[in-house]
């Protein structure tokens, strides 16, 4: 299994040159599966770098899996700029629990729609399918080799945690961004425990770590963790590594360095996530 970050900022993309090291796009990653499976997570604005490199690899004609967590803006402002949408020949399927009792095909449908967008989405020459999924997995959604399973986390409109499991070759993921861990009930704490070690522990967690702990009050109820949060719940779920993701808009690559290292020193199986990173599983990874 191989996971790329191709955007790990929270909140709004940046583009000056003083956040380029931790990369300034927001939330989305794919995951790729042995067999060469493609699931993308998430249409923040570093979904254009992942259109991109699918349709440099000539792999935007595979049948791709696209899950969203939730639709805040920053998780979806890049998917009218996904390229392969205007293409015959993609395929995809969008999938995520209902929000406010709305469907994905609802909610997507509206973002291409006027005045918001000039395409319709009957106008998007790519075929697109939408699929609702139950809150929570009660059974894995298989794309080929990749077993998918999922819970709900604490989040202003909720959120949804994704993990990703390998069996042949004993890789597996979590993905948990937007979530408040410090204002989790004990049943999502619970539901997110449950999803983290069931099978077993996750080779690797990304979990939501925006704030430092001192500056988490004046952004409580803003639902976001701290990275003392995402190590925490690192440490619950006995994950082996953890990368903290959707960084602080405002946060620069020198103020992220500093946290890191600090975060490190305590934790030292955890990183922060940068933007084009990628992570080969189960092993070793590439910058
Ligand atoms: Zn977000
Ligand atoms: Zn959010």
């Amino acid at each position: 299994m191989k996971i790329t970050f191709y955007g790990v900022r929270g909140t709004s993309p940046v583009t000056q040159p003083d956040f380029a090291k931790y990369g300034g796009e927001t939330t989305s990653i794919l995951v790729e599966g042995e067999g060469g499976e493609l699931i993308a997570v998430d249409a923040g604005t570093g979904l254009r770098n992942l259109g991109r490199d699918l349709e440099a690899s000539g792999r935007s004609g595979r049948e791709l899996l696209f899950l969203m967590t939730h639709y805040h803006l920053d998780h979806l402002m890049g998917l009218p700029a996904f390229a392969p949408l205007y293409r015959e020949g993609t395929s995809l399927t969008i999938a995520a629990p209902r929000r406010k009792g709305r469907t994905p095909q609802t909610v997507i449908s509206r973002i291409f729609s006027a005045p918001l967008w000039p395409l319709q989405i009957d106008k998007i020459p790519a075929r697109i399918d939408f699929l609702t999924l139950p809150a929570a997995a009660a059974a894995p959604l298989a794309r080929g080799g990749l077993r998918v399973t999922w819970a709900p986390l604490h989040h202003p409109g909720g959120s949804t945690a994704y993990r990703f499991d390998e069996p042949a070759t004993g890789a597996s993921f979590v993905f948990a961004t937007d979530v408040e861990w410090g204002e989790s009930t004990p049943t999502e704490r619970k539901a997110f425990l449950r999803l983290g070690g069931d099978p077993a522990p996750p080779g690797l967690l990304a979990f939501d770590g925006q704030y430092g702990k001192t500056e988490y009050p004046r952004f409580r109820g803003w639902g976001h963790s701290t990275r003392e949060d995402a190590a925490e719940a690192a440490r619950l779920v006995g994950a082996k590594e953890l990368l903290v993701t959707h960084h602080d808009p405002g946060k620069d690559d020198r103020t992220l360095a500093a946290a890191e290292q600090e975060l490190v020193r305590t934790h030292p199986a955890a990183r922060l996530a940068r933007e084009g990173m990628t992570i080969e599983l189960p092993g070793g990874d590439t910058p």
